[in-house]
């Protein structure tokens, strides 16, 4: 038999590359579109990350390397969480992987059997059910509305609780909310999984873009036991404007770090060599890169946020980090005839020439998702567009 697993057979590809290769077709084909759907920043690599892993290349460490990272770029790694957030890890403790992606695939692969459960906020990032369910998990969704900032509650979690629960997600600074958790909503989130015994899973890989002079908490540095129980998730791709390197890492319990490296050494034998050397860069050298980045994009943020918020049926809470808007666009399909956001998002793209990418991805049926990681003039001319179209359709 030529059959394919069942394990594929509900796995849907990821509606963002979908919708931002559907808005690049159309784009050679020379129709004048304007993509909102990248997930990525649009600045390179800082140039002394591009020589230090041209350099490192010239020195012939092209080779492989160990499963779970070169130790020195665990130690780069363990300076900038005891820099950042007065963290401390041993190399035990942590595993490079190809991207903060593939880490959580290797992360589900070792802590899920069959039936186990992962407590996911709804609006979730896309990726994070379909590795669930190929780890023969099974996500659980508990919903965050705009009225709720995005933000689900402790009760919530405790509320989904079972004893099949493995997990729950917390992603902070959010993809595509854009909401960050107040060290105090961290609190009470901690205490409900130590008490449930069950591991948090912290995505912070929006850690470095925050805006309006918050400070990024990781739930990790709330107490030990938070951090015993913490999995934290975080990588160079939106930081170092790094995303094709495919850098990421897990800091956590040594047990499941251990299980990940014997899984990574037979599955991706290592990180890419050079990719790793440009990552050492990336947190031993300078850091001021990484901050005119985050500037420019709450410049572009809030040059944006007030004309999008002036689109008749346009929602938008303001949000406060990563660089994504998620206007809840109900009232705007109502007016103008769409039953579905993915027509909705579909109709931009046709006949106002915008991508964007429709919230039924990420489980919100009422929301689209723009990106600012393009130029304000662009972003600006998009919005008019957008703007154009709703009146046009009211
Ligand atoms: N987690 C979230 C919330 C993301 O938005 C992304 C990328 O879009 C990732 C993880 C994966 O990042 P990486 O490029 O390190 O795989």
């Amino acid at each position: 038999m030529r059959t394919l697993a069942s394990r594929v057979s509900t796995l849907s590809p990821s509606t963002t590359l979908a919708i931002t290769a559907k808005a690049k077709e159309m784009k050679e084909s020379g129709i004048d579109i304007i993509g909102l759907g990248a997930g990525e920043p649009d600045y390179n690599t800082p140039d002394n990350i591009l020589q230090a892993a041209y350099q490192s290349m010239l020195e012939g460490k092209t080779k492989y390397t160990p499963s779970g990272g070169l130790p020195a770029l665990k130690d780069a790694v363990i300076e900038k969480f005891k820099k950042d957030q007065n963290l401390t890890y041993g190399r035990k403790e942590i595993m490079i992987g190809i991207g903060a992606k593939h880490v959580l695939f290797t992360l589900f692969q070792v802590i899920l059997d069959p039936g186990d459960e992962v407590i996911i906020p709804t609006p979730y990032w896309v990726s994070y059910p379909e590795q669930v369910k190929l780890a023969g998990g099974v996500p659980v969704h508990i919903e965050a509305t705009a009225t709720s900032q995005f933000k689900v509650t402790a009760e919530q979690i405790a509320n989904a609780v079972t004893s099949k629960t493995k997990a729950v997600i917390i992603n902070s600074p959010g993809n595509p909310t854009g909401m960050i958790y107040s060290k105090e909503e961290l609190q009470t989130i901690a205490d409900v999984c130590l008490d449930k015994d069950i591991w948090i899973i912290s995505d912070e890989i929006y850690e470095k873009l925050i805006y309006a002079g918050q400070k990024h908490v990781s739930i990790a540095q709330l107490s030990d036991d938070a951090k015993q129980r913490t999995l934290v998730i975080n990588g160079v791709s939106k930081s170092h404007s790094m995303t094709g390197w495919r850098i990421g890492y897990i800091a956590g319990d040594q047990e499941v770090v251990n299980a990940m490296t014997d899984l990574a050494s037979h599955s991706t034998s290592n990180p890419t060599t050079t990719s790793q050397y440009a990552a050492i860069e990336a947190y031993n050298g300078t850091q001021d890169t990484v901050e005119v980045m985050r500037s420019d994009f709450e410049t572009r943020l809030d040059r944006i946020y007030p004309q999008l918020s002036k689109i008749p049926g346009f929602n938008v809470i303001k949000p406060q980090g990563a660089f994504y808007l998620l206007p809840d666009v109900s009232e705007a399909m109502a007016k103008t005839g769409f039953d579905n956001v993915d027509d909705f998002a579909e109709a931009l793209l046709l006949k106002a020439n915008v991508a964007v990418i429709p919230g039924s991805g990420f489980g919100s049926d009422n929301t689209i998702r723009l990106s600012y990681a393009t130029s304000i003039d662009l972003l600006e001319e998009a919005v008019r567009r957008i703007h154009a179209f709703v009146k046009e359709n009211w």
